[in-house]
């Protein structure tokens, strides 16, 4: 079979993007029994989508298909079953896996969508299973919808062949980082992500991960380790993402993993996310030696109630001990915080402004309020709450924030408060988003106040 697979033209974040880690994952699948090719729309943009359909002329399309952007997913799959109605069109991802009824019974170009884990069934797929056989899948008889009973994940995930990165040219990915890191300067050396882990331990009520993934599951250090040596030797790949939810969510096998890098002597510069109760100082320490130079951590906020409403299920403490002890050992930390969830008030945020005095992270990402995404806790309460439907998903339009009790404008003090480090109700406060305010009304005027604020009053402000 010939089997093409793409990544939409829109996969991109604010113009940033990974080389796309899923497809190569599929493709690896698939390569001894089918001619496959790959196609990044973020590299070659719609056009290139539509000339490597016409040229390769694929049997089989398969694209990738998140929430954010889904709506060109459609419209990749509308032009290329125009083009062929024989090519069979089959989305993966988090969209389909949540919304397969809603894409069929809808969108006629969609042939199957693929529900969780794809390598094994999109490989029996190609391989010519029939779809009434095939687990894993959702698909259209007739004009009636079928799930098929669900796939049992692969438990180990080492038996899943390595991502196809011959498919892929890494250096026509971004780099994307600051300073020099074991001899590697971050910013200059594209970031490529791999994962050593899917799926995660806890169960956020705003986040999809442990819906799809089902628990956590790790690769080997050995497989693990294998693979970033093929990258580092073959592709001279030296910087990395490790792209899982919660890289140490066995905290042991992060360990081994550590010190095989350590033993090889691997020479790489990576980066990793992961909650604040899945590191010890051991592991702190070894990550570091093993080349890692900063993490993530998914703190979400210094307010042990706004911890517990949104099930983060991990404690201030913990996250202040995690963080410093990391800081100890020269780690760079990014805390990564959602401001204005639910139960959010000038007190719980002056809280996390606290925390955050405490820590002095090296970076914050901080988002306010929070994306209502299918398959997540969140969603159905906003569905209770009659602020959203599925059908709100039919149509083009961005993610929907919810702000729960708040107004878009109470978010914008708490988000601001927290940058800027001011607390709520303070003079300091008053007088920096007023000033903001005045500026953003300028700014809105004219190009070079804009200019002005972007480059020279913002970072000021929110110092
Ligand atoms: S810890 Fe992170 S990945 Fe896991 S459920 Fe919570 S937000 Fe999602």
């Amino acid at each position: 079979m010939k089997v093409l697979l793409v990544n939409p033209d829109n996969a991109d974040q604010a113009g940033f993007s990974f080389p796309p880690l899923n497809l190569i994952y599929l493709a690896g699948s698939i390569l001894n029994e089918h001619e496959v090719q790959l196609v990044d729309g973020y590299l070659l943009g719609r056009e290139g989508i539509k000339k490597a359909v016409t040229e390769f002329r694929p049997e089989i399309v398969g694209i990738t298909n998140y929430t954010l952007g889904h709506h060109a997913v459609l419209e990749i799959a509308d032009w290329i079953k125009k083009f062929s109605p024989q090519i069979k069109i089959v989305l993966g991802g988090a969209h389909p896996t949540i919304m397969w009824k809603q894409i069929l019974e809808n969108y006629p170009q969609i042939d199957v969508c693929v529900i969780g884990e794809g390598e094994y069934t999109f490989r029996e797929f190609c391989n010519g299973t029939p779809v009434e056989k095939l687990a894993g899948i959702a698909w259209r008889k007739d004009n009636t919808v079928v799930r098929n009973p669900a796939r049992t994940y692969q438990h180990h995930l080492d038996h899943i062949p390595f991502p196809a990165w011959h498919l892929l040219n890494l250096k026509n990915y971004p780099a994307k980082g600051e300073g020099v890191f074991n001899g590697i300067d971050l910013s200059k050396e594209p970031r490529v992500s791999v994962v050593f882990s899917r799926g995660c331990t806890a169960s956020c009520d705003f986040c999809s991960t442990w819906w799809i993934w089902k628990g956590h599951r790790a690769r080997s250090a050995i497989n693990m380790a294998n693979e970033l040596e093929l990258l580092n030797t073959k592709y001279a790949a030296k910087h990395f993402w490790m792209a899982d939810d919660d890289f140490s969510g066995d905290i042991q096998a992060a360990k081994e993993l550590c010190r095989e890098i350590i033993r090889r002597n691997i020479k790489i510069a990576w980066y990793a996310t992961t909650r604040v109760d899945h590191v010890d100082l051991e592991l702190l320490e070894l990550m570091k030696k093993a080349g890692c130079y900063e993490i993530s951590f998914g703190v979400e906020s210094g307010s042990q109630k706004i911890l517990d409403l949104i099930g983060k299920n991990t404690t201030v403490e913990q996250a202040k001990l995690s963080i410093l002890n990391a800081k100890k050992i020269g780690l760079r930390i990014t805390a990564l915080l959602i401001v204005g969830a639910r139960g959010e008030t000038k007190d719980t945020v002056n809280e996390t402004i606290d925390f955050l005095n405490t820590i002095r992270p090296d970076g914050v990402g901080a988002v306010g309020g929070l994306w209502i995404l299918p398959g997540t806790s969140l969603y159905q309460r906003a569905k209770r709450e009659r602020i959203i439907d599925d059908t709100y998903w039919l149509r083009d339009r961005p993610v929907p924030i919810y702000y729960g009790e708040h107004t878009k404008e109470r978010i914008e003090q708490f988000l601001y408060a927290v940058h800027s480090r001011r607390k709520l109700g303070t003079v300091n406060f008053f007088i920096g988003f007023y000033v903001l305010n005045r500026l953003k009304n300028l700014v809105k005027k004219s190009t070079f106040m804009s200019e002005l604020y972007r480059k020279r009053l913002r970072p000021l402000l929110t110092a």
